[in-house]
């Protein structure tokens, strides 16, 4: 029989303690504080197409220049490249010659929102709405009545490119969708979830005003679209070459009485792209190229020319290997990427879908998954445990907080990332997160100190000496 005290110690030597990153006396509250009053102005950016015009000229003020083929790989210097407005490549050229590896890694700056239909505009019962498709994966009914603004680009039949971003501030009227009175929804409120509300009934109200004179069929409708033509000098043909959306107006912010976490709409995943970015900005001459990537399209599968699986990743590479005369498969074969997106933290309302040993907590750091998927690991990334050691061994290295975890219960769900898309390559993927209450609806939650551990996690392999010995 072994003393108490002396089986606490072997306790404390051989059995994981894992911690709230805030009950530690020596956490940065404070720089973990600063770091979220960045992120939320990050988050004001509601759109691939936003977050990539956001980070432009930080970017040029920072002395990235624009990557050109051909471009000398001179060690510290910065480059960026952007695909349709919509992704964007950011690195740091390293000591090593590319073809020895890089560190990558990505995160996607799209959200689960409400696009535009190519004919949005119609009136009824002299209220004028906006038909709208959903993006992503949402639970329909979270979308009704909260205030909404309006997102996008119209390109219109006289050439010219209209930029939209309104209903957010105060003095701009916002837009909503309507939901049944209570003494009415004896029906609705009998469906399950999913058709409680439809796809077909996410139409914004816009307006009631009717358009002034005679003999006009629908006035309400004409009345918006004359003062759409006013204000953007489009006609209603122009929505056909348009790319709006509504996402949510809250704007984001503190939450809680403590003041440890953040309120705000798209944190999947522009937490993960917010640590990612101040993570590259803040890597100097490192010893490995970093290659920070922001993709489009994840919500929807990352098809498309700017979605992960677009030949514009493996073009870029192949370019950067020409540079110096090396194999592009050789640079492959010797990177390693961070696939950056966000993962369930668990919530004690909803106890039944995780597993308690192997789930996220708020405050536990950044969650790593060495595979997510569904079911008996469909679709997923799964990566080795040289993989996974190499991570760790760099967290360890530079005191990082980090928790290793599942998305939920194996049965009841489950969810991919862009790993996949990165792995196919031919480079080692491990996925790796900031944990996410409410994740997919319009206002979701997440902890500062875990977004503030993500960007040194994202840092430190930034700047990390140690060869990839697997
Ligand atoms: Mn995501
Ligand atoms: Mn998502």
């Amino acid at each position: 029989m072994v003393k108490k005290s002396e089986a606490k110690k072997l306790a404390e030597e051989i059995l994981s303690n894992p911690k709230n990153m805030l009950s530690d006396k020596d956490f940065p509250v404070k720089k973990a504080e600063s770091f979220s009053t960045g992120y939320v102005k990050f988050l004001a950016n509601k759109t691939e197409r936003e977050v990539v015009e956001y980070v432009l000229p930080i970017l040029r003020d920072k002395g990235y220049t624009e990557y050109k083929r051909g471009m000398e790989h001179e060690p510290g210097v910065k480059f960026f490249k952007v695909n349709r407005n919509k992704t964007i490549l950011m690195g740091t050229f390293g000591k090593r010659p590319v073809s020895e590896g890089m560190r990558v890694s990505v995160a996607h700056i799209d959200s689960p929102r409400l696009d535009f239909k190519p004919h949005p505009l119609f009136e009824d019962t002299e209220m004028a709405f906006f038909k709208t498709h959903y993006y992503g994966g949402i639970k329909k009914y979270q979308w009704t009545t909260i205030p909404l603004s309006i997102r996008g680009v119209i390109k219109t039949s006289d050439g010219k490119t209209v930029t939209v971003r309104f209903g957010e501030d105060e003095n701009e009227p916002c837009l909503l969708i309507t939901d049944l009175l209570p003494h009415l929804a004896q029906n609705q409120m009998s469906k399950t979830a999913s058709k409680v509300v439809e796809g077909e009934q996410l139409n914004l109200l816009i307006g009631s005003r009717p358009f002034e004179g005679e003999g006009i069929k629908e006035p309400v409708k004409l009345k918006i679209m004359s003062l759409l033509h006013e204000k953007y000098g489009i006609k209603e043909g122009d929505f056909e070459s348009a790319e709006l959306c509504a996402v949510p107006a809250f704007k984001a912010r503190t939450m809680g009485l403590d003041e440890s976490m953040i309120a705000g709409y798209g944190q999947d995943d522009s937490s993960c792209a917010y640590a990612e970015f101040m993570a590259e900005l803040d890597t100097k001459d490192p010893e490995y190229t970093t290659l920070t990537i922001f993709a489009d399209k994840e919500e929807t599968g990352s098809d498309g020319v700017t979605g992960m699986r677009s030949f514009f990743f493996r073009d870029f590479m192949e370019d950067l290997a020409q540079d110096v005369d090396a194999e592009v498969h050789d640079v492959l074969r010797n990177s390693i990427c961070l696939s950056c997106d966000v993962g369930a933290a668990y919530d004690p309302a909803y106890p039944d879908v995780y597993e308690r040993t192997n789930c996220a907590y708020l405050n536990y750091g950044p969650i790593i998954s060495k595979y997510d998927g569904s079911r008996g690991k469909y679709s997923t990334n799964d990566a080795s445990a040289e993989m996974v050691d190499y991570l760790l061994s760099i967290l360890r290295e530079e005191k990082v907080v980090w928790q290793m975890g599942e998305l939920g219960k194996i049965d009841v769900g489950g969810g991919g990332t862009i790993a996949s898309e990165i792995s196919v390559h031919d480079i080692d993927t491990i996925d790796i997160g900031v944990p996410v209450l409410s994740m997919h609806a319009p206002v979701e939650v997440t902890s500062k100190a875990d977004v503030y551990m993500l960007y040194k996690a994202i840092l430190a392999v930034y700047n990390s000496k140690r060869p990839k010995d697997f």
